[in-house]
């Protein structure tokens, strides 16, 4: 059995975000905090991964710089160049939030590479299947602009590349982040090539992107799948989303390659993000995908980190995450679940995967 191969290089924590409060300034009100897309919540993962010893059970492997022309696939010359400006100049704002410091486009580039490492080594049969701990995540980044911590979208790029170097018909992105994947959207919405599916928190960020009704256009129209959930939703109702929309329409897809927007922000502890997700949970949905990947295309499965601000709690998610990819337990408890693996699933949560249900209808039989 080959191993989950796992992706990352010590640079990916050296992208500098400074100070901020949460996500952005205090308007000069309160003492300047750690910005929320700092190091550590990725620093942590692999902290954890080495206390517990189960990065023994991974295959490391070291990520290869993107190169311009491969971040071309998605982005414009002129926002790519500005980039390298502003990263060049020591710092600035890349777009909405897009936070830039100095060498950031170079780790841009390799964060961007780590993920097309990851589909050299799953579609070249290396590992069974793929991590990378990606900085700064990709999602939000679009076409002309960065946004939401985003500078170059990863998994975009990924996609296309894929497509490009292994002549993919099929891909499937799940975006599991609590945001919308608005960035990935933008780059496949007139694409059937690519089926983008988003679960996220209702109308959290960006503002008036992700709604349900949004299928996609043109010749890519129904291959847009976007599942908004109310606030305070746990495990139960992210379960039930895949039992009765994500899996089915999979099933139907048959994907050649399926790519994650691993987010793990859903989770109760997040400060950028008000849903009930414990780790179990976060195992849970990766043994979903896992078996999908096994059903439909050899295994084949690239989880790309995006967003996720508890510095306490996003290791242990994503440990879950890599054990349920691996098939290997680590043996270390999660000492924050406290209980709330099965809940809570109120009658709004139900009433918001109907309503999903009603509207891919038209395209899948659900
Ligand atoms: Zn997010």
């Amino acid at each position: 059995m080959k191993k989950t191969g796992f992706i990352w290089d010590e640079s990916y924590f050296w992208h500098q975000t400074g100070q901020g409060a949460l996500n952005s300034g205090s308007g000069g009100w309160i003492q300047a905090d750690t910005h929320a897309e700092n190091p550590e919540t990725k620093r942590r993962v692999k902290n954890l991964l080495d206390r517990s010893r189960f990065i023994k059970e991974l295959h490391q492997i070291e990520p290869r710089a993107a190169t311009r022309k491969e971040v071309e696939m998605n982005h414009d010359q002129t926002y790519l160049n500005c980039l390298k400006e502003l990263s060049d100049a020591g710092g600035g704002d890349a777009g909405e939030h897009a936070i830039v410091g100095p060498d950031s486009y170079e780790i841009a580039l390799l964060s961007a590479g780590g993920a097309l490492t990851a589909v050299d080594a799953v579609m070249k049969n290396e590992v069974q299947n793929a991590y990378t701990l990606t900085r700064p995540p990709g999602h939000h980044a679009e076409y002309e602009t960065g946004m939401g911590f985003c500078l170059m979208n990863n998994v975009a790029i990924a996609a296309k590349y894929a497509r490009e170097a292994y002549g993919l018909k099929r891909i499937l992105i799940l975006d599991w982040d609590v945001h919308h994947g608005n960035g990935t959207e933008s780059a496949f919405r007139s694409d059937k090539d690519v089926l983008f599916i988003s679960i996220h928190q209702e109308n959290i960020f960006p503002k008036n992107r992700g709604g349900i009704s949004y299928t996609g256009e043109a010749g890519g129209e129904g291959y847009t799948v976007n599942i908004e959930l109310p606030a305070g939703t746990g495990n139960e109702g992210y379960l039930q989303t895949f039992d009765k929309v994500i899996e089915p329409i999979v099933n139907q897809y048959q994907p050649e390659l399926i790519l994650i927007s691993a987010g793990q922000d859903p989770s109760r502890f997040d400060p950028l993000g008000r849903m009930l997700m414990t780790a179990g949970g976060f195992y849970d949905m990766a043994a979903r995908m896992k078996v999908l990947a096994e059903n439909h295309c050899n295994g084949r499965l690239v989880a790309l980190h995006e967003g996720g601000y508890s510095t306490a709690y996003v290791p242990f998610c994503t440990l879950r995450v890599l054990e349920a990819l691996s098939g290997k337990q680590s043996g270390v408890e999660d000492p924050f679940d406290q209980g709330y693996h099965e809940g809570p699933f109120y009658q709004n949560q139900a009433e918001a995967i109907h309503k999903v249900i009603e509207i891919q209808k038209q395209y899948w039989e659900l």
